[in-house]
């Protein structure tokens, strides 16, 4: 792959309208064809992480084989081809997310360290003791414990907005909890415990009236939605690259320009200055002033190639054919006996958590891998969440665009053999 065919723009998506041509996209990921334990696999664990389609591999490839050097440093072929490839990524994420410039565009390891940044360069600078930050009940660990962290530094306090037994937001209570002393808001735009999907939009707006700044986790939506961040208004948003079938260790933070310009940096190093002294450094423009050191160049450049890929497909039709096997598999899992949804939102992206009868979810999950079915078993990072449906863990089956209505089938087959074991 040259450089020129890395670049930002959406090409043809398939049309919405059309069938999803299932059988035609498994092609593209090479591990699905595997069989483990002499059983075809049956990857439903896409909430942990996603496969790679052969395009990302080859990118990867690419790039060590052909292009590898350090970035915006050398004068050399090398780092010049390296270098283009780098921004080329950060403009096919811009267009992505429909952002306003690619400067707001920062590559960081994943949501969490995406959200991490925002707490202690953002927060560290702007909260102080008696302020509040907002989340929500259905947070991922990683949307709680940095905010934790900046209470312990800043006497600043961690509030969290309830949810109904469904799985939903309660948000008259949210728009309650807004109050003069709410300095930030940090929500999750899709659970990933119980698949749940805010009305984000919403939630920006109400937060907004009252000039609080919001950010987004989008680790569960960027790959399953359209994103447009500037009809959603959010002040920052952040997602990981290898649930949305990119590398792992490459994740995106975007922040509007006008926080990140006043943001202090992150992380002191090469590349995030434009002059040092032994007195005073002078920091750079964005977004170098937050990428300080060496970055996952090949990580950003296989982000890119998932980035463009999926692009490719079309959002739209990705999720509206994700809510199919979501109908499918919740039709179907509700007639095995014993078993219990847990998060029955109206508005949920495809993820289902569930336990079964007695069975330790635990239990279901290992059995399941005998049959070559891998799904999620545990708190999901959401051990508040879970203490709220009185559940020690579930077990969870989360689908991406590759998964079809016989693996769901192979998925309920399982889950009979689990309760011939355990009754
Ligand atoms: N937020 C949500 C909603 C998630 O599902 C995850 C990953 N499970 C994260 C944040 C953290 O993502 P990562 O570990 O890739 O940083």
């Amino acid at each position: 792959m040259n450089s020129s065919k890395r670049s930002g723009t959406v090409i043809s998506k398939q049309s919405a309208r059309a069938p999803f041509d299932v059988a035609h996209y498994r092609k593209d990921f090479p591990i699905l064809a595997q069989k483990v334990y002499g059983k075809p696999l049956v990857y439903l664990d896409n909430a942990a992480t996603t496969q790679k389609p052969q395009v990302v591999i080859d990118a990867l490839e690419q790039y060590y084989a052909k292009e590898n050097a350090n970035i915006h440093r050398g004068i050399h072929y090398l780092s010049q081809q390296a270098t283009d490839a780098y921004d080329d990524a950060r403009v096919t994420v811009q267009k992505f997310l429909s952002a306003r410039k690619p400067s707001e565009i920062i590559f960081v390891r994943g949501a969490t360290e995406g959200i991490n940044l925002v707490s202690q360069s953002y927060g560290r600078t702007f909260l102080k003791a008696g302020d509040e930050i907002l989340i929500t009940a259905m947070e991922h660990h990683s949307n709680i414990v940095p905010w934790q962290i900046l209470c312990e530094q800043t006497g600043a306090k961690l509030r969290t907005s309830p949810i109904n037994d469904d799985g939903e937001l309660l948000v008259n209570e949210f728009e309650k909890l807004l109050n003069p002393k709410t300095k930030f808001v940090s929500i999750a735009h899709i659970s990933n415990a119980l698949g749940t999907i805010n009305p984000v939009k919403r939630l920006i707006q109400m937060a907004h009236e009252r000039r609080i700044p919001v950010l987004i986790d989008g680790a569960q939506s960027a790959p399953h939605m359209a994103v447009d961040l500037q009809d959603l208004d959010c002040d920052f948003f952040v997602f990981s690259g290898h649930k949305l079938f990119g590398p792992t260790g490459i994740g995106v933070l975007y922040g509007k320009s006008e926080y990140l310009e006043k943001m202090p940096p992150y992380q002191g190093g090469g590349d995030m200055i434009s002059a040092v002294t032994f007195e005073k450094t002078l920091y750079n423009k964005l977004p170098f002033k937050f990428e300080a050191g060496t970055p996952h160049i090949a990580g950003v450049i296989g982000l890119g190639a998932a980035v463009n890929y999926v692009a490719r497909i079309g959002l739209d039709p990705i999720f509206a054919y994700e809510q199919e096997l979501l109908e499918y598999a919740t039709r179907k899992l509700s007639e095995v006996s014993g078993l219990r949804i847990i998060g029955e939102a109206k508005e949920k992206a495809s993820i289902i958590s569930f336990v079964l009868a007695d069975v330790h979810a635990h239990d279901v999950g290992t059995i399941l891998d005998q049959e070559g079915i891998a799904i999620r078993a545990g708190h999901h990072c959401a051990m508040p969440l879970m203490e709220r449906f009185g559940v020690p863990a579930t077990a969870r089956a989360s689908f991406a665009f590759y998964n079809t209505k016989e693996e769901i089938d192979r998925l309920v087959d399982g889950l009979h053999t689990v309760l011939e074991v355990f009754t």
